[in-house]
């Protein structure tokens, strides 16, 4: 038996809709497999508090072997996955093609999905995960500002703790009063010229963040496309692309949400567009998760071979010969998270290589994980992990003394700044996209 893998790591199709993904014992055999393979490795220890768990749940048991951990205890390790993927990318040398077969985020997925089918998942967990529904619910105009109001307020914020589970103390996203999608800018008619890496035309899926809560981000990106004259057009019939459910084990929602959108992106891939969403977990849901989910369906193969970061796109597009570099303003310190959800893509640091063809630019590159992910960091019961999981991101943004914090992710961008608290002094917190644009000066 040879200690790690060779060959490059590869990844199942996840085999949900087989009769055994859902049989409780047999993933329970498969937990206690699993386990026990992490506990004598123990590489991802310091990574989340899902391997902590596991391990001190090891070490008070009678036998100091997962055999000695009572099976209702495997729950506590699972609830403390928030699916970033990073023990199975960066740590685990077990993963597929190695004979050990470890995708430790794929199965503490399918325990949620029977968490899930059991109805062992609350309301306040279904209503987060719900962007789509919560967001056309926030942005009713006067709807808007009495929710960004609570969202502000000391004793409405204790009430949503107590009430629904909402840590207190989370800086919450506000919601926006024109959404992305209501305030799209059409582009301007210009011959579409493909380059050897890249459609020349690009279709935005703008996701329910940037529909409803940061809809700048969005116009950045259209507005880099503009100057550098590629046109675009906006997916219609969007959904959610179903994220939040997959990470709550609602797989039936997940595919109910592809049912809305893969059709019509599969026919905008299929007329030579790139697809484009600006944020991570999102490219990733079309990029791996549907693909692994779906792995006959043409259509979604289609959507996964078309979908772009937006920054893999630019750098790609550079190397194209095809994009521009006039670039009027420097950036100075640019303190640079690369999320979790980026790093999966296995494009390499590509907003980083964005970033740095700017002059006067000094990127500063931090690859953790930084603890919130999409609605995990939330919750009351995981604010404090998901604080301590990125207190080292927090130390090693704020030793640059940066001009701007940013992250491909928002979510994880906000998170940042609030754990840095006073530590960021002067920092300003901006999307790469939003730095883009300030660099070219449009
Ligand atoms: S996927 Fe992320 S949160 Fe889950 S066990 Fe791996 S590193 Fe921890
Ligand atoms: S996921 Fe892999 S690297 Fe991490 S503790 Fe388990 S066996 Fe070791």
């Amino acid at each position: 038996m040879r200690e790690g893998n060779l060959e490059a790591p590869t990844r199942h199709p996840l085999g949900w809709k087989s009769e055994a993904f859902y049989d409780e014992a047999k993933t329970f055999e498969e937990l206690e497999r699993v386990f026990d393979i992490c506990h004598g490795c123990r590489r991802c220890v310091n990574l989340c508090t899902a391997f902590p768990t596991l391990f001190d749940l090891v070490d008070a048991s009678s036998t100091l072997e997962v055999d000695g951990v009572a099976k209702l205890d495997y729950w506590k390790v699972v609830d403390q996955c928030y699916l970033c993927d990073t023990c199975y990318m960066t740590k685990c040398p077990y993963v597929p093609p190695h004979t050990w077969n470890v995708d430790f985020p794929h199965l503490m997925l399918r325990a949620k999905a029977i968490k899930f089918k059991k109805g062992a998942v609350g309301f306040r967990d279904k209503l987060l995960s719900s962007t789509d529904a919560m967001g056309k619910l926030a942005t009713i105009p006067v709807v808007v500002q009495v929710v960004n109001a609570v969202n502000r307020n000391g004793l409405a914020r204790n009430l949503l703790d107590q009430t629904l589970g909402v840590h207190k103390d989370r800086e919450l996203p506000e919601y926006a009063r024109s959404k992305f999608r209501s305030s799209f800018t059409e582009s301007k008619s210009v011959a579409a010229k493909d380059g050897n890496n890249t459609p020349g035309k690009v279709a935005i899926f703008s996701t329910c963040y940037v529909n409803y809560n940061e809809p700048g981000m969005g116009h950045d990106l259209l507005a880099v496309l503009a100057h550098n004259e590629i046109p675009y057009v906006l997916l219609e019939n969007e959904a959610c692309c179903g994220m939040p459910k997959l990470e709550l084990g609602d797989l039936e929602s997940v595919s109910s949400l592809k049912q809305k959108n893969i059709p019509g992106m599969a026919k905008l891939a299929r007329d030579g567009y790139a697809i484009l969403t600006p944020i991570p977990s999102c490219t990733l849901m079309f990029k791996q998760e549907l693909p692994l989910m779906f792995p006959e369906d043409a259509e979604v193969k289609a959507v996964q071979d078309a979908m772009f970061d937006p920054f893999e796109y630019f750098v790609l597009r550079a190397r194209d010969g095809l994009l521009k570099k006039d670039f009027k303003h420097k950036l100075g310190k640019v303190a640079y998270h690369i999320p979790c959800h980026s790093r999966v893509q296995n494009v390499g640091q590509k907003t980083r290589e964005m970033l740095q063809m700017i002059p006067d630019t000094a990127v500063t590159t931090i690859e953790r994980c930084a603890g919130h992910d999409g609605t995990w960091g939330v919750k009351k019961e995981y604010f404090d992990n998901s604080m301590k999981i990125g207190r080292p991101v927090f130390r090693q943004m704020a030793a640059v003394e940066p001009d701007y914090v940013s992250s491909d992710c928002p979510i994880a961008g906000r998170h940042i700044m609030q754990g840095m608290g006073a530590e960021k002094k002067q920092a300003e917190k901006a999307h790469p996209l939003t730095l883009l644009r300030k660099a070219y000066g449009i």
